[in-house]
């Protein structure tokens, strides 16, 4: 477990906030339960409000800071099967399910080949991204030598809030986590 990866978790299901929640915190059990990746820091929640129609879905958002012997791809891998067998509960279930889950960051390794470039591409424009990753790593150094600081600063006219139910990660075996993020 000597790589160090930060994973973005991403859900805009359809419906109560409280399935996307059941989305993003089954998708951390199954992870957390592999013994391919050690979980270390885990993220509040963030929801992003819809812009426009009002019955849009909302989209919330975290991110996890864990350790793998996985190399890249072998992560991505990992995590589109997981991503896929969360497509198929939504067939069997009810309506529209979804679940993003990017590799944001790998060391500092970079890689940019067709189906995977890291770091995530379009993460230093997301809010949703760049708010839980300073929470769980505020004095991160981020290749461009920008401080996560300055880059939120040009993300402000982005809405978005992090929640306060701090139970999403409840059911993740607690020896599991390394360092859990407090309230
Ligand atoms: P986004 O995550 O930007 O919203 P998608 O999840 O729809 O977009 O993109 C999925 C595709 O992105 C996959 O086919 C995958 O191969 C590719 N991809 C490239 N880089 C990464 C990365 N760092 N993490 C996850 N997927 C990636
Ligand atoms: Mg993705």
């Amino acid at each position: 477990m000597n790589k160090t990866v930060y994973i973005g978790f991403g859900s805009n299901l359809k419906g109560s906030k409280n399935r996307i929640k059941d989305q993003i915190s089954s998708a951390l059990e199954v992870i957390s339960a592999s013994f391919k990746i050690e979980i270390i820091s885990v993220s509040s929640l963030y929801e992003s409000e819809p812009i426009g129609f009002e019955d849009q879905p909302k989209f919330i958002n975290a991110v996890v800071k864990a350790r793998t012997y996985l190399c890249p791809f072998g992560l991505l891998k990992f995590l589109q099967n997981i991503e896929r067998d969360h497509e198929r509960e939504r067939e069997i279930n009810w309506g529209p399910r979804t679940l993003d889950l990017d590799i944001l960051m790998y060391e500092n390794v970079k890689i940019e080949t067709r189906n995977l470039s890291i770091p995530h591409p379009r993460m230093f424009e997301r809010a949703f991204v760049m708010f839980p990753l300073r929470e769980i790593d505020p004095e991160l150094s981020i290749f461009n030598n920008q401080n996560i600081g300055e880059i939120l600063e040009n993300l402000s006219n982005q809405s978005i809030f992090k929640t306060t139910d701090h139970s999403w990660w409840e059911n993740i075996d607690g020896s599991k986590l390394v360092d859990k993020v407090q309230p």
